[in-house]
């Protein structure tokens, strides 16, 4: 596989290269120029999700890790399925969050776990990062046991969930986490000084593994053919997909599988009040706005950082701008989503509501709708409580976790004493 940096394309790598790298220079993404087209496709939606997933990675990372090696960095990764449920009609949710960590970042989030340590040959690496919650449980779970992994992971103190908390904090082994005396911002900021230390940096072969990551958005592309697998034969060439997006993670990873091959009809990006693609779409105008507070807080993004890829698709002709379109959905009709899907007897929650929302906006009596539901409702439970009036259940990945001891240390918002625990813990 060979990817071009998308802001100097003299910059070009192998996909080894660029899961260790992350960003290219001048922090460009990387990004292939074609993508395989797969010639056999109905046959594939016949498969297993593993199996099928092993050809379609195969296809795209090309013979650079050898096909049995690829083969079972996907059957490491994927242990848990994307069921479709039918809601009404012509009308579905592809469930996304039965991983370890109930959200679909643990799909693309373990398979760079297992990448990265399948191309580090043994030599140790410290993945750092800073977390406001999701991320930091994903990210620890897929690192979790792993060898020569170390990950350390700062959270502002008092400004996570307790479950959040709780979720990647107890599990100890190769997962260090640090409460921080200060705010996500000043977690950022020594994440940030870490790297720019020559020493931190090449001594203990830090690495972000962040979302940016190639590895996370090629193993994305997997559950949508999954989705459409699991549609009545008649229906899987009508299908329009409806992606809740934030960094357009996501719904790039939804086109990619459609330059494959797989025959999805038309997208939708679906965002909240965070409209920067919506406004862009209308007027060709790109204008962020301040980043405002939602119910979807996932998606609480203005700038999203892999939009530069969907736009290079546009232009290499690897995808069509006029199939794709975009809804902006406010927080009285993510609500009034989450309310209209509990009456046709489905729990959801906010993400999956505006995607829900945006593709009843849009969707025509000939065309198949499958919305991304990508957190468990519990996930959002308060939330989700307070728009239903009645209690969430806690599924038993949550309750598990509820009863454990927080294993953090504690450190002041302070770059020289995060220097030294890092050297003293894993130096
Ligand atoms: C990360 C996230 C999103 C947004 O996905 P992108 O790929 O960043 O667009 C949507 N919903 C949930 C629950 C998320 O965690």
């Amino acid at each position: 596989m060979k990817l071009f940096n998308l802001k100097d394309d003299t910059e070009v790598v192998s996909f080894s290269q660029a899961v260790k790298q992350g960003l290219g220079r001048n922090q460009g993404l990387f990004f292939p120029k074609t993508f395989p087209k797969l010639d056999n496709v109905d046959e594939l939606l016949t498969m297993p999700f593993q199996a099928r997933s092993a050809i379609i990675m195969n296809a795209l990372i090309g013979d650079e890790l050898g096909e049995a090696a690829t083969t079972e960095l996907v059957n490491n990764a994927f242990q848990f399925g994307a069921p479709l449920a039918h809601i009404t009609d012509n009308v579905y949710s592809l469930e996304l969050f039965h991983g370890p960590t109930l959200a679909f970042k643990d799909f693309g989030g373990r398979f760079m776990a297992q990448s990265l340590v399948k191309l580090s040959d043994n030599n140790p690496i410290t993945i750092l990062t800073a977390t406001s919650g999701d991320t930091g449980a994903a990210v620890a779970h897929a690192f979790h046991g792993l060898d020569n992994i170390n990950v350390v992971i700062l959270y502002p103190k008092g400004m996570v969930s307790p479950l959040q908390e709780k979720q990647f904090s107890t599990l100890g082994d190769n997962i260090h986490t640090v409460e921080v005396d200060g705010d996500f911002d000043a977690c950022q900021a020594m994440v940030k000084q870490a790297f720019d230390d020559k020493a931190v940096r090449e001594e203990l072969h830090l690495n972000s593994a962040n979302s940016i990551n190639i590895a996370r958005l090629l193993a994305q592309v997997c559950y949508y053919f999954e989705a459409v697998s699991q549609l009545p034969k008649d229906k899987q060439d009508k299908a329009v997909i409806s992606v809740p997006s934030g960094n357009f993670g996501n719904l790039a990873a939804a086109m990619i599988a459609k330059a494959m091959g797989l025959p999805i009809k038309r997208f939708i990006a679906a965002t909240n009040a965070n409209d920067t693609v919506p406004r862009y779409l209308l007027s060709g105008l790109w204008e962020p706005n301040k980043t405002v507070a939602t119910i979807s807080n996932a998606m609480d993004i203005s700038s999203p950082n892999n939009w530069p890829r969907i736009e290079a698709m546009f232009e290499l002709g690897l995808a069509d701008k006029s199939l794709l379109s975009a809804e902006t959905i406010d927080e009285d009709y993510t609500q009034i989503g989450v309310r209209q899907l509990n009456e046709l007897g489905y729990v959801s929650e906010p993400h999956a509501a505006v995607a829900y929302k945006a593709l009843k906006r849009s969707i025509a009596e000939d065309e198949v709708g499958i919305f991304l539901g990508t957190a468990h409702p519990a996930k959002f439970k308060e939330t989700v409580e307070n728009i239903l009036g009645t209690p969430v259940a806690l599924p038993k990945e949550l309750a598990d976790v509820a009863n454990k001891d927080v294993l953090s240390d504690a450190l002041p918002a302070d770059f020289a004493a995060l220097k030294e625990y890092m050297f003293k813990k894993l130096g």
